[in-house]
């Protein structure tokens, strides 16, 4: 069987199942849209004269020790998401969700925005590691807001905040920072802020999963793929190279491993399921 008929049969069984048909996404989905990926050389970023890695810097612990430093990366890295544009992949799950309504999820990993300027629907887009277009303080009953708008779209790496930055984006109780409205590495889910039971709920009736551009490396991805895996649902997993994930579609019955890139494989996707 080729991979299209393939395809037809794990959508089809995913059809006459109830329940969700779950699409997670990590950041290879975005990278044919020109947002780096975690794991390229473009993914460090130099303070003085360190080279870090972004797993150390999307931390709470680096935020608390130079937050001026760690707020100039995610501002940098604002802008980066800004001018990127939605690609065939982003668009071809907008056309999935015309399809499917309510039977349609997207878990994203991603802190871009470009599922949602693609035009998914938010009330269907679980931004389970937050969106870089937006603050918070670290209040008992985080106020999510905006980054203000007097702060500069266009960041170059070398820029420094100044003191109207500073003022911008302190804390709104006035004192203290404000934070990215982003998931630390060293931070726990909530359902509150990243909606991790309703993810993890979609998980336990989901009708399919389909992964997309995710290295494995973030717990509650690792956790849908696992109860994907133990129920026997169609596991779809997308991306050019191997991972925790392509490990457990090569291992589960209805598994499928998609090798290549998001822009090659979600418009196929998108077809079988109708759209
Ligand atoms: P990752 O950087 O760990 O892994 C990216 C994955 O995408 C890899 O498995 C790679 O093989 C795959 N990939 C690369 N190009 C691809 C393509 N064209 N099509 C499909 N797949 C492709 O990213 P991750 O697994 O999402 O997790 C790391 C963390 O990084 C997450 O918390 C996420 O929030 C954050 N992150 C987000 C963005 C973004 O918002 N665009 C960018 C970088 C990192």
């Amino acid at each position: 069987m080729d991979a299209d008929e393939r395809i037809a049969e794990l959508c089809a069984t995913a059809l006459e199942r109830e329940g969700p048909v779950v699409f997670l996404t990590g950041a290879g989905i975005s990278a044919e849209s020109g947002v780096p990926t975690f794991r390229g050389a473009e993914g460090y970023w130099k303070i003085g004269s360190t080279n870090y890695q972004p797993e150390a810097l999307a931390t709470r612990v680096a935020f608390e020790q130079m937050p001026e430093e760690i707020w100039a990366w995610y501002l940098y890295r604002r802008g980066v998401c800004r001018a990127a544009r939605p690609n065939a992949a982003h668009m071809a799950l907008v056309s999935v969700e015309k399809v499917l309504g309510d039977r349609f999820l997207l878990v994203t990993q991603n802190v871009d925005g470009l599922h949602l300027r693609a035009g998914t629907t938010a009330a269907r887009c679980y931004q389970i590691h937050g969106n870089i277009d937006f603050m918070r303080c670290e209040d008992e009953h985080p106020r999510v807001r905006e980054v203000p708008t007097s702060i500069s779209v266009d960041w170059p790496k070398a820029r420094k905040l100044s003191e109207a930055d500073r003022a911008a984006l302190s804390c709104c109780g006035g004192g203290g920072w404000s934070r990215p409205h982003v998931l630390w590495f060293d931070e726990s889910y909530d359902e509150e802020l990243f909606r991790f039971e309703s993810a993890m709920n979609a998980g336990a009736r989901a009708s399919m999963l389909v992964v997309i551009g995710t290295s494995g490396a973030t717990t509650l991805p690792s956790h849908l793929v696992s109860i994907a895996a133990h129920r026997g649902i169609p596991l779809i997993v997308v991306g050019p190279d191997d991972s925790p994930f392509t490990r457990a579609a090569y291992g589960a019955p209805n598994g499928l491993v998609l090798k290549g890139t998001a822009g090659e494989w979600v418009p196929v996707l998108s077809r079988a399921l109708g759209a």
